[in-house]
């Protein structure tokens, strides 16, 4: 279950799934990402705010380029730069890792067992490039994590509602799973994808329990007072982030 907590009187959300995780998701008041000016300064006073509550040094709060790929790396401390990465694992507790999103799916997964944790970048891109599957296995090459442990939340994005897509993407998107049925519906004509759901069905073939996936009931489009849609306001470039500390 998704619910909202606050940071100094702004607004966060929080999934129940992954209690033991330090991991909120930032909505449009507690911005950490953003290129517009008149934004600069609440990111600034954000970012203090947010070190602050995880207790770490800024330096320590670290993103990977996030370039729509489906790379996934593991974060190294001391090393704050991870190119062409659109995943990250985190396994020492002196660094957070935040991804940042604007109607692409952010997937948490967290190893209660391990203690170790990984956020995921997946738009469509990702999502057709398997990125959560691929994290997965990273945790269970790397870390011995084993998915029957694993619990995920997967966080405000563009949802069934509103995503309608061109069919060179639908087409891209049902390979990914075996079974792509209430994963996609046609309405007048167009053609609506399910990314949170597709994401979901991966983990689930990936092994991970279904029991074990939160998803967000929030949409970017249609929760637009909470959340950033790239879409909706015209390719804007605030984010809301999914931070992630052990
Ligand atoms: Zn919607």
């Amino acid at each position: 279950m998704f619910y909202l907590e606050e940071i100094n009187g702004k607004k966060i959300l929080k999934s129940s799934i992954l209690d033991g995780l330090n991991h909120f998701f930032t909505t449009r008041e507690s911005i950490i990402k953003t290129k517009e000016i008149d934004f600069e300064k609440s990111v600034e006073e954000n970012k203090q705010d947010i070190c602050k509550y995880l207790e770490i040094d800024e330096k320590n709060l670290i993103h990977p380029s996030q370039t729509h790929t489906s790379n996934v790396d593991v974060a190294k401390i001391g090393l704050s730069s991870y190119p062409d990465t659109d995943g990250l694992i985190l396994t020492n507790n002196e660094q957070a890792v935040y991804l940042n999103f604007a109607d692409c799916t952010p997937v948490v997964i967290y190893d209660p067992v391990n203690h170790i944790a990984a956020v995921s970048h997946a738009g469509w891109r990702g999502t057709a490039g398997m990125i959560a599957s691929k994290t997965v296995q990273k945790m269970e090459d790397e870390f011995n994590s084993k998915p029957e442990n694993l619990k995920c939340a997967i966080g405000p994005a563009i949802s069934f509602c509103c995503y309608n897509v061109g069919e060179d993407v639908y087409r891209e998107l049902s390979k990914t799973v075996k079974d792509f049925s209430r994963l996609y519906e046609i309405r007048k004509g167009s053609i609506y994808v399910d990314l949170k759901g597709i994401n979901k069905r991966q983990l689930i073939e990936s092994g991970v329990k279904e029991l074990n996936i939160d998803v967000c009931p929030y949409c970017t489009v249609c929760n637009n007072n909470l959340f950033f849609s790239y879409r909706k306001e015209n390719a804007t470039t605030n984010r809301h982030s999914a931070v992630i500390k052990l």
